[in-house]
């Protein structure tokens, strides 16, 4: 039988967390109540004691009253960790969102004191980066293949390798996508061998396009064969349809020199032929999270005018963010300034140094292991960069991990081989000092 009368008042609940708590009384009242209700109707839910039950209210509040969202430090060895957020910001442009977070000139001419267009700002430097004649930025690159689509396609055919019908995460497929759009799928090929005359085959009346899906999180090896994209815009061409290229990530900076096998490079995509090219903001361009539609001038501009342009534009923060990141490829400061590149491109003796030196100064059984960093963010699928970590073997290493996501910058790290490893490849070194700090409190 449940004991209804275990049930508390909503006043003595109240009265209780305000004793220790500050919070404004209408929202603990409103929060009470709903718990009293979740407990009433489902009783086997309620706390065994009273002071539980003030707990349970405690984080109820907090949920409401206190902000969510929370800087933490990635030592998890994922460089672009979708769930941290993907690519850490520069310096610049943390320091580009803050300048704008009042107001800012997003749609307006100081000069001439009139109305502006919002993607003037960061067209130029795409431009000369990608070499382009022209370019637009969306929310995400999901967002920008499904305007892409939806505007240069206008319902007619779509022709995709059966490689590339892939999914890229979170449910989002490029089939789906594509009817989304309105268009029209045309699957060509096999799964693991798709030739030109596959694509040429495949062309009609009806075809619009032709669309190219980068394999970012999966890999197809063995008995394979992908045409050139040089060889599909010359097909392209050929039949006055366009040549749609989603790199996924995209990059402006080659990776090779880095131990990492090639990534598409958005200005070689460009160079061989592609009508269009879009790839994320916040995975190797290291920028905040947007999709970046560089192409033909005449193609970008009936991309920009597709009333869905206006669902998916990116704000004045996005904006001051991006073109702050971009600034630092023309400037050729990316490999310092850009987090991503610095984790990408830090040799890792250097790593070693950071966690020796760290090291020498921890308790015990604190020690440094070698270990492999990975990129992450769906970019580069398998590839490891050589890395060195801070490590602690523990009876309990998921408590110890806890012990951690609770500080008060948390610092996720990964648990291992009955250890946790926190991994130096993805902290930055202005952090080094916070972690060995945080370790000698947390394990003293
Ligand atoms: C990551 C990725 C996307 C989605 O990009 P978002 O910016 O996350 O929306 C689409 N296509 C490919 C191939 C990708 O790698």
């Amino acid at each position: 039988m449940t004991d209804y009368r275990r049930l508390p008042s909503i006043e003595r609940l109240v009265a209780a967390l305000l004793a220790t708590h500050t919070a404004p009384h209408a929202v603990c009242v409103a929060q009470a109540r709903q718990l009293v209700a979740t407990w009433r109707q489902h009783p086997a839910h309620m706390p065994a004691s009273f002071s539980d039950m003030v707990n349970q209210l405690s984080v109820a509040v907090m949920q409401v009253t206190q902000p969510s969202l929370r800087r933490v430090i990635n030592a998890t060895g994922v460089l672009l960790q979708t769930n941290l957020g993907r690519a850490p910001l520069s310096s610049a442009a943390q320091h580009a969102l803050t300048e704008v977070a009042a107001s800012a000139t997003i749609e307006y001419e100081l000069e001439s004191g009139q109305r502006g267009d919002r993607h003037r700002h960061v067209t130029p430097v795409l431009t000369q980066l990608t070499g382009a004649d022209s370019a637009v930025v969306v929310n995400n690159n999901a967002a920008a293949i499904l305007l892409t689509l939806a505007a240069l396609t206008n319902g007619r055919e779509v022709i995709v390798s059966r490689s590339q019908a892939v999914e890229i995460g979170g449910g989002f497929r490029i089939p789906d996508v594509l009817k989304q759009s309105g268009a029209i799928l045309v699957e060509v090929g096999t799964t693991n061998r798709t030739y030109v005359r596959d694509y040429a085959e495949a062309i009609t009346p009806r075809t619009a396009a032709i669309l190219c899906v980068h394999h970012s999180n999966f890999r197809i090896q063995g008995f394979t064969h992908e045409p050139q994209v040089a060889e599909l815009a010359a097909l392209a061409q050929t039949h006055h349809i366009l040549l749609i290229d989603n790199v996924g990530s995209g990059s402006l900076l080659d990776v090779t020199p880095y131990g990492l096998l090639a990534e598409p490079l958005i200005q070689a995509r460009i160079q061989a032929g592609a009508d269009v090219v879009c790839f994320s903001g916040d995975k190797l361009i290291g920028g905040p999270q947007a999709g970046i539609i560089v192409g033909r001038r005449n193609v970008i501009q009936t991309i920009a005018r597709h009333p869905l342009m206006r669902a998916v534009r990116p704000d004045k923060l996005t904006l001051a963010a991006l073109h702050a990141t971009l600034l630092s490829y023309v400037n050729e400061t990316a490999l310092n300034d850009i987090p991503v590149w610095r984790m990408i491109s830090m040799p890792a003796a250097t790593v070693a140094a950071r966690a020796a030196h760290i090291a020498a100064q921890l308790p015990a059984p604190w020690h440094v292991r070698p270990t492999h960093s990975t990129i992450g963010g769906g970019a580069l699928p398998g590839e490891l960069l050589p890395s060195w970590a801070l490590v602690c073997p523990h009876t309990h290493p998921d408590h110890l991990a806890a012990t951690f996501r609770r500080h008060h910058i948390p610092i996720i790290g990964r648990v291992q081989a009955d250890a946790v490893w926190f991994d130096m490849r993805t902290i930055s070194p202005s952090d080094d000092t916070f972690i060995r700090d945080a370790i000698i409190q947390l394990t003293s």
